[in-house]
């Protein structure tokens, strides 16, 4: 049965030029706790820059940290990826690959599980190591159940949620990073030539610590404004349930749930959200969700840490001149 076997290796990703995301950190973390005590966690980072940030994977938990610093391999490109990790991962041949439940991780594991013939378990909420070896927890059924899943291929590869480890403080570490033996990738079939930003930059939903949602009672698209608003003083992102997306208020980017993005802010504000089990399973793992919802009855009332039962017109200007307040103080 596939267990960590004392190796793990983290895919790391950066949040920007140098610095890992949060969830690479949180990974190393997971890592840590799966390896056995005499295990090693590795990080392998590939991307243009990315020697600047092996320093940081290090001292957050890296025993040792691979890098392949290449421009052919920014921005990502899944077959340019493929190409490197493939012959590293085949060489390591055991333990566990862990990468995040991100548009990366989730499009780059099961390439690399199809190529090196092993499982894959993606949106896992929970990993833990027993006699059997590693237990993978992930939601089924629009989040309304969970399923605990076992690999039996020797490497087993794993797209996990934020806020399912937990990043570890800095310690020092003398350690050297390794450049990856390998040749940068040649020519791929696909070449990203232009990246244009979609729609709105306001959403950074998944590494943002503050998420305010709106959904179908906001009512249209000056809704979203006032949520803009509070975002905006917040200092965290919009989001949306999918009847505003359709309906052309807000960016599909901004769409949480089944079919949209997974987030686990520190704060998730849900407006006029009613609390769909679709909805929920894209954010059910933030650390306090407050709910505003004029009915009593609403479902997102019994998944809140705060609710406020009264129309979002009235409550939000009245909670917005307070959070400026405080802001200011
Ligand atoms: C295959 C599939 C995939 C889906 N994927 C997703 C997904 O990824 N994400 C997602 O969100 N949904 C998804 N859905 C849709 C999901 O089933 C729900 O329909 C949707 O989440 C409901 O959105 P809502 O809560 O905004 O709207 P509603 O359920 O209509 O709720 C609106 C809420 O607003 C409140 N309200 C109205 N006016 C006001 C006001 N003035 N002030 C305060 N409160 C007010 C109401 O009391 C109500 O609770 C999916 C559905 C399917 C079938």
């Amino acid at each position: 049965m596939g267990g960590a076997n004392g190796k793990v290796a983290v895919i790391a990703e950066m949040e920007e030029v140098g610095r890992p995301s949060r969830i690479t950190l949180e990974l190393l973390g997971l890592g840590r706790r799966l390896a056995s005590p005499r295990g090693e966690v590795w990080a392998v980072v590939l991307g243009s820059g990315v020697k600047e940030a092996c320093g940081e994977l290090a001292s957050r938990g890296a025993d040792r940290v691979f890098y392949l610093d290449h421009p052919s391999l920014s921005p990502y490109n899944p077959e340019a990826w493929t190409r490197v990790l493939k012959p590293f991962l085949r060489e390591r041949g055991e333990g566990v690959v862990l990468a995040g439940h991100t548009p990366l991780g989730q499009d780059l594991l099961p390439r690399l599980a199809f190529s090196l013939e092993a499982g894959v378990v993606t949106d896992c909420v929970g990993v833990r190591a027993d006699e059997e070896g590693l237990l993978f927890t992930k939601p089924v059924y629009g989040g309304n159940a969970l399923a605990g899943v076992r690999v039996t291929t020797p490497l087993a590869l794993a797209t996990v949620r934020s806020r399912v480890g937990e990043a570890l403080p800095p310690t020092h570490t003398g350690e050297e990073p390794v450049p990856l033996p390998l040749d940068p990738p040649g020519e791929t079939r696909v070449l990203v030539r232009e990246r244009h930003r979609l729609e709105a930059a306001e959403c950074p939903l998944e590494e943002a610590r503050v998420v305010v949602s709106g959904g179908r009672g906001m009512g249209g698209e000056e809704g979203f404004e006032v949520l803009r608003e509070l975002a905006r003083t917040l200092g965290g992102a919009v989001g949306a349930s999918r009847p505003p997306v359709d309906s052309g208020w807000a960016p599909t980017t901004c769409q949480v749930g089944i079919t949209g993005k997974v987030v686990a802010p520190d704060l998730y504000i849900a407006v006029a959200i009613s609390g769909s089990s679709q909805h929920l399973s894209g954010m059910a793992d933030s650390g306090k969700i407050v709910a505003v919802n004029r009915d009593p009855e609403a479902y997102i009332f019994q998944v809140s840490d705060y609710g406020v039962v009264g129309d979002w017109r009235e409550v939000l200007p009245a909670f917005l001149t307070k959070v400026r307040e405080l802001v200011s103080e």
